[in-house]
């Protein structure tokens, strides 16, 4: 047994110094960036930010409303095949190329064969290879056999939390990999397994592994506001992947329920009779991909041999997504002019973090 006594950060433990900078207003930054891959041969220009590939985020609404601020989605792995195929032929005629598109895949056969007849197609070449242990040895035979099937495609597979197997799954044909174990919204791996690590010191040292050896990362969880992932770019995050910031929309899937409330308030009907105010909310339910809930929606019940790794949470509705990613794409912006950043690729180079124990101030709310 041993202990690792260097100290490991969560997004919620830093905050960027802001510095003395030429950048005179928000539209002298460039936040989309020419993206080339150590594999995949073509070039992308975007943002960096995907839409996760969870069943109530990866979705095709939400597909469109990403392309339409040049963000990418991973569409989660429930569509059957016409249904991806339909989607991706119409989506190519109304934004001329799926390249901010996804398919995601687990490591089974079905899922290979699935894979098979969407590739087969020519019309998406991403690839997001998707396993909750990334340490497990089908996930690196996996992405060598779908690299050598396809020598073309974009692959990102994961999900790992250190440099060395970084380090391999590029090595086996991974253009990016995906980092993160236990800090997602609806994840409970960590309370179930112990098993996790403090998402921000993770990405600083997969982003230096990878990049030493021309490959990239996605950050994938728990960012829970647009300053999160300011922070997750600038540790040296080239993606960061989105959950529960994403949840809850109109363009969301997830059941959506109404529900009444007292407010504590009081309507004078005369001095001697009051009523009490009521109101309603509406909520979206937004669910970990391993949780009971979603193996009995998706899986056709929980295995007896596992155990549930997510849990299920209501989110209050919030309306169309478009703001959301406005809000996000501002703060970016915003933090850019803050640290001195012209493009988005710079932004590592001009961080600097302070370590701090209280970031908000939450005395009126959280909001
Ligand atoms: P968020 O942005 O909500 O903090 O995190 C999203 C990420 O959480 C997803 O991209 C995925 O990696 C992870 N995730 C989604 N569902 C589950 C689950 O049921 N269990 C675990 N351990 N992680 C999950």
């Amino acid at each position: 047994m041993r202990i690792q006594d260097d100290i490991q950060l969560d997004y919620c433990d830093v905050l960027l110094r802001p510095k003395r900078s030429a950048l005179a207003s928000r539209s002298q930054v460039d936040i989309i960036r020419k993206y080339t891959f150590k594999w995949c041969p073509k070039t992308i220009e975007a943002t960096g930010i995907i839409s996760a590939n969870m069943f109530t985020t990866g979705t095709m609404e939400i597909a469109r409303e990403m392309q339409k601020q040049k963000l990418f989605t991973a569409l989660h792995k429930h569509y059957s095949a016409e249904e991806l195929l339909a989607f991706l032929k119409e989506n190519a005629k109304q934004f001329g190329n799926n390249d901010l598109i996804f398919i995601s895949s687990g490591v089974s056969d079905t899922d290979y064969e699935k894979l098979q007849t969407v590739m087969k197609s020519g019309l998406v070449d991403n690839i997001c290879i998707d396993v909750a242990n990334g340490y497990s040895p089908y996930l690196v035979n996996y992405v060598q056999k779908v690299r050598t099937a396809w020598p073309q495609a974009l692959i990102m597979a994961g999900n790992v939390v250190t440099g060395d197997m970084c380090e391999d799954l590029i090595l086996s044909g991974a253009d990016i990999v995906k980092v993160g174990i236990g800090p997602g919204s609806v994840c409970t791996t960590r309370k179930l397994t112990g098993v996790g690590r403090p998402q921000f010191s993770t990405v600083i040292e997969c982003a230096d592994a990878a990049h030493g050896v021309s490959g990239m990362v996605c950050a994938d969880g728990g960012c829970t506001v647009p300053g999160d992932v300011c922070k997750s770019f600038c540790a040296g995050a080239d993606f960061v992947m989105l959950g529960g910031m994403l949840a809850g929309h109109e363009e969301s899937a997830g059941e959506l329920c109404t529900k009444h409330f007292q407010t504590g308030e009081v309507d004078l009907i005369d001095d001697k009779t009051c009523a009490m105010k009521l109101t309603e909310k509406q909520y979206k339910k937004f669910y970990g991909m391993s949780s009971e809930y979603a193996q009995e929606a998706h899986y056709g019940g929980m295995k007896k041999y596992r155990a549930s790794e997510g849990k299920v949470v209501e989110i209050l509705f919030r309306g169309p997504i478009e703001h959301t990613l406005l809000a996000i794409l501002g703060g970016l912006r915003s933090c850019m002019t803050y640290i001195g950043a012209k493009r988005l690729k710079d932004m590592p180079k001009c961080a600097t973090f302070y370590r701090v124990n209280r970031q908000l101030n939450n005395i009126f709310g959280e909001e």
